[in-house]
């Protein structure tokens, strides 16, 4: 069934709709209220004089409409409650007055005047409290359409016998947890008869959303597993060796131990799947190359996949830079790269002219084939979701496959959500690393700041300067971007180039400014969180963030991470006058694992996975926090479930399966 054959949903309806993101039938029942609202019934002897009430009963007289000059009014009529009979009188609801028949259950919620006996109603809702109590559903909206509309399209697709609304719980699993089935549970979730069962249908609808995403995390590790055969290849070690003691610093521990992993992997007999995580500033990038270059090595090609163009270039650069000695040909391919260009780069990787392609997502997204694709490697790889990672996989000749992720989460998470993959880990900083020094300090204290800058500025080094958002006129209390140019420019504009780049720029003007912080003609760069990953320029030193509060730790530091890269002593200025509680964290700890479970602790994943950017890790109900029991049981059971010979419902086995291969 399709949206528009819902009951009530019109042409208009379905272009609202569409801006709340509901496209399909599944989506507009998965539409969850963010929070319900409970209404108790009270009772107009125990209710004080003034006192605010909710009271259900039947419309004892028709209402008398009093209109008033510029299109105001007023209704009247009495009400039996089972408390006696009140007085109702409410403003400008001549619309409702139709439908108050004499005789008809309404709920009212207003305010109790005890001595004229009549409640001066705020809203008044058809239908009477059962149970003593209503749990209201409240929705997000937009312009246009209001929670009643909302709720009645979602009730109008229950009834409608729409096959979208798929159980996805197998039998034995809804038995075993005695659930109930998926129509009833939403039934329940958006007209809740009472908060236990509200309760049981969230859990349902929880498990049924980690059960598909753990089956899809079991099924990709074992067809990973069957699908082992791996590449053959040797790989002159003695010149990997030689490389990495021309490099112009000396691998820490843990990156040595990496690439020792990563080697093994390369050589073995099965394909490599493994996640590379290490805090910002860890050195992943060169463990990365070192992976591509002993693939060149052993005669494939290499695609590297950064998430952002930005970073892409500078992957590549470094790559130049690394690799200049080498008669390795690369290229990057980006959104920006000219269609010409891109043809060529095609039929170049085609021929296998090019040994290492670095991009975005345009890597895998396109037609893009490979003579010999032997690795693939995806920087900052929370950022893609299983389904891509699958789809990585799926291409070219079974590559072995190297996911970066500088998010340190915390291992008992890692192994469930990863749980698909190896991992190793860099600890160990590189050597000469000061610690970043962090400041909380209140908009009040902004000339100390500045001071501060200055003193940077003066030494040669360059800042960062973070406001959250730009030109939201809804958040007007936010520092606006546009704004903190001026008065930076103010500050030091008649001694230092100041510069802005942000979420909506063209990202050719994004890149050119990039290019002009990188190469130092700009000392001061400002932005909104565009800069959160990668970037890398060992001169700036100072980092200072605006409204601070607004993100979580891990995204904080992740900015840090963008200073402290040369052995100069960086400083992190983060500016907020609320919450500085939790951000004095960041003052005691530099460690992302720490600060990673700090953030789990406080808020939940949603941040830590950056709800924006993640494709999967973010469930309509389901917290990967709160709601960890229950994902370590739907992961054993889908682990069952998917090793499960004879199961009885081939059918639904199937059509998960390929859903997981097609997403
Ligand atoms: P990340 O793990 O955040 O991706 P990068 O790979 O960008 O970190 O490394 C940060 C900086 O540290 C780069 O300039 C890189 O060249 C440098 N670097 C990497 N490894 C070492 C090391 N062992 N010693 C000194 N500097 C290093
Ligand atoms: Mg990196």
């Amino acid at each position: 069934m399709a949206l528009n054959e819902v009951k009530g949903i019109g042409p208009r309806a379905l272009t609202l709709l569409k801006k709340l993101g509901i496209n399909t039938v599944e989506d507009l029942v998965t539409h969850y209220p963010f929070r319900y609202e409970k209404l108790e019934r009270g009772s107009l002897t125990e209710t004080e004089d003034g006192g605010h009430i909710i009271i259900d009963g039947k419309v004892e007289s028709s209402p008398i409409l009093v209109r008033f000059k510029a299109g105001l009014n007023k209704m009247n009529f009495r009400l039996v409650t089972t408390t006696g009979m009140v007085g109702v009188s409410i403003f400008n609801r001549a619309f409702l007055k139709n439908q108050l028949v004499v005789g008809t259950g309404i709920t009212v919620i207003g305010k109790l005047d005890k001595k004229k006996n009549i409640i001066t109603a705020s809203e008044i809702k058809l239908g009477i409290l059962s149970n003593k109590m209503r749990i209201e559903p409240i929705y997000h909206l937009t312009n246009g359409i209001s929670n009643k509309n909302i709720s009645t399209f979602i009730n109008m697709a229950l009834l409608g016998n729409s096959k979208e609304i798929e159980d996805h719980i197998p039998l034995q699993y809804q038995e075993k947890y005695g659930f109930a089935n998926k129509r009833i549970s939403l039934n329940i979730v958006h007209n809740p008869p009472s908060l236990e069962k509200l309760e049981e249908a969230k859990q349902r609808l929880k498990y049924e959303e980690l059960f598909e995403f753990m089956l899809k995390i079991n099924y990709l590790k074992e067809e990973n597993k069957r699908t082992n055969a791996g590449l053959s290849r040797t790989i002159d070690k003695e010149k990997i060796n030689d490389f990495i003691a021309s490099l112009p610093f000396e691998l820490t521990k843990d990156q040595q131990k990496a690439i020792d992993d990563i080697i093994a992997d390369l050589e073995g007999k099965g394909r490599m799947n493994r996640l590379l995580q290490g805090d910002v500033g860890s050195g992943k990038t060169i463990v990365s190359f070192i992976a591509m270059y002993a693939n060149y090595l052993s005669g494939y090609q290499s695609a590297l996949m950064a998430p952002t163009e930005i970073l892409a270039t500078q992957h590549y650069q470094s790559l130049q830079n690394f690799f200049a000695n080498q008669k390795i040909t690369s290229a990057l391919l980006t959104g920006s790269t000219s269609k010409k260009e891109k043809e060529q780069i095609y039929q170049d990787l085609e021929e296998g002219k090019i040994d290492i392609i670095i991009g975005t997502h345009a890597l895998i997204q396109e037609d893009v084939k490979y003579k010999n694709l032997g690795l693939v490697i995806t920087d900052e790889q929370h950022r893609f979701g299983v389904n891509q990672r699958a789809n990585l996989q799926n291409k070219g000749q079974k590559p072995d496959t190297l996911y970066m992720s500088a998010t340190p989460i915390p291992r008992t998470y890692a192994l469930t959500i990863y749980g698909d993959m190896d991992v190793s880990t860099i600890k160990t900083r590189p050597k000469g690393r000061k610690k970043i020094k962090t400041l909380v300090k209140k908009n009040t204290e902004i000339k100390d700041v500045l001071t501060l800058m200055y003193e940077e500025l003066k030494q040669g080094h360059q800042i960062y300067v973070i406001a959250p958002l730009i030109e939201e006129s809804e958040n007007s209390d936010l520092t606006n971007v546009n704004d903190l140019k001026d008065k930076m420019n103010l500050a030091f504009g008649s001694k230092f180039k100041i510069d802005l780049v942000h979420g909506k720029m063209a990202s050719l003007a994004k890149d050119n400014i990039m290019k002009a912080f990188q190469q130092n003609e700009v000392q001061i760069l400002i932005s909104t969180t565009v800069i959160e990953v990668g970037v890398d320029v060992p001169n700036a030193t100072m980092m200072v963030i605006f409204d601070a509060e607004r993100f979580g730790l891990s995204t904080l530091h992740q900015l840090r991470g963008r200073v402290g890269r040369s052995d100069l002593q960086s400083t992190c200025i983060l500016i907020s006058d609320n919450d500085t509680k939790r951000l004095e964290i960041m003052e005691q700890t530099d460690d992302g694992f720490e600060i990673s479970e700090e953030d789990f602790k406080l808020r939940g994943h949603g941040d830590l996975f950056g709800t924006k950017q993640s494709g999967d890790m973010t469930f309509k109900m389901a917290n990967l926090t709160s709601d960890f029991k229950l994902l370590l049981q739907a992961k054993e059971d889908a682990y069952q479930y998917l090793m499960d010979k004879n199961t009885d419902q081939e059918e639904l086995k199937q059509k998960l399966i390929s859903s997981i291969v097609h997403s």
